[in-house]
């Protein structure tokens, strides 16, 4: 491991303040991801400015009834809130699914969306791979690519995103908070992570030296239920092979607004508005669900180990919006 200064910001501006102009500067929490990288040398930050101990980790309430997710509330606490447990439970789910109860003890939500791709290649920092190197080609292309996307790639990188707990997000149409040299700004969560296109390096919207602040949810819709569900090798700490985040509710006996995000099938989380419009207005069944998921994954692109992943999303979406079918119709027999 390469040799880099530690310092721990008293606070939001002293940690903008100590990475402005360090190309090199990376922030950290709960270091479980950064961490890793910088002990197998794919991160060779020049300084870690510890921002976990700085006050924001909390979760509240806005005007409008949204959730504002502190930077540094963990996974666990996140997961386990009772707001999220009943307003965003796919959110709720997603995160349970994710790491391990250790992991999700120290992650925290601004490094969950930060997570960098599992991708064997990246790390193991001797493969050609753009992402890590630019220019040095992708191994995984014409390797083995089982764990790799098949919606969202480029000729450059085809690596997925790993993170559960941004699916839900995707489908929840979080907003990034951030505060950087410049003041803040908000960041809607579909903009958020970049498409690898021909500059895989560059993996979110954040300018040097800006620092997540807060997650926002918009408040929940009356008569909505969610679902988090995911496909993987083993029944725990294991990345997806697919994931589906999915809400809905159901008027007179017809979908109305219809979220949906897939996970492990695709380069950033994945929000599928072609089928949401699908689903839109369409009387609730289990047919209406298969097509929407195959409108979902109509643009996929399989390469050599990969093509079971495009069945696999598309039966997985349709039992989670059958899910979230049954979950509907348990709360209104409750009501
Ligand atoms: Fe690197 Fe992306 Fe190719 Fe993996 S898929 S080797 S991360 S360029």
């Amino acid at each position: 491991m390469r040799p880099f200064q530690y310092q721990r910001a008293a606070g939001v501006r002293e940690a903008i303040a100590k990475a402005e102009g360090c190309q090199t500067c990376s922030f950290l929490a709960g270091g479980t991801t950064v961490i890793d990288l910088v002990k197998l040398d794919v991160e060779k930050p020049e300084m870690l400015i510890d921002v976990g101990r700085l006050p924001m980790d909390t979760i509240l309430r806005d005007e409008e009834g949204g959730l504002i997710i502190g930077a540094n509330v963990r996974n666990s606490d996140l997961a386990w809130h009772s707001d999220v447990q009943r307003d965003y439970k796919a959110l709720s789910e997603a995160l349970l699914s994710g790491a391990s109860p250790q992991l999700r003890n120290r992650a925290t939500t601004a490094g969950n969306l930060m997570q960098r791709t599992r991708c064997p290649y990246f790390r193991d920092n001797y493969s050609p791979c753009n992402k890590r190197e630019p220019g040095s080609d992708c191994a995984a292309l014409a390797g083995y690519n089982r764990s790799h996307a098949v919606l969202g790639g480029s000729d450059s990188c085809i690596a997925t995103h790993p993170s559960d707990m941004c699916v839900a997000l995707a489908a929840f149409e979080a907003t990034i908070r951030v505060e950087g040299p410049n003041g803040s700004r908000s960041i809607p969560f579909a903009d958020f992570h970049l498409l690898p296109g021909d500059t895989p390096h560059l993996e979110h919207a954040l300018e040097q030296g800006e620092l997540i602040t807060a997650v926002t949810l918009p408040p929940k819709r009356a008569g909505t239920a969610s679902t988090y569900l995911k496909s993987r090798d083993r029944a725990s700490y294991e990345f997806a092979l697919a994931s589906a985040a999915v809400s809905f509710g159901i008027e007179e006996g017809c979908i109305v607004e219809p979220k949906i995000a897939l996970g492990g099938v695709a380069t950033k989380p994945w929000r599928c508005y072609e089928a949401e419009k699908n689903l839109e207005g369409q009387v609730a069944s289990l047919s209406v669900y298969e097509k929407a998921a195959e409108v979902a994954l109509a643009e996929a692109e399989v390469f050599e180990c990969n093509a079971f992943k495009v069945p696999l999303a598309r039966n997985l979406l349709a039992r989670a919006l059958s899910e979230v079918e049954g979950r509907l119709a348990r709360q209104s027999e409750v009501i």
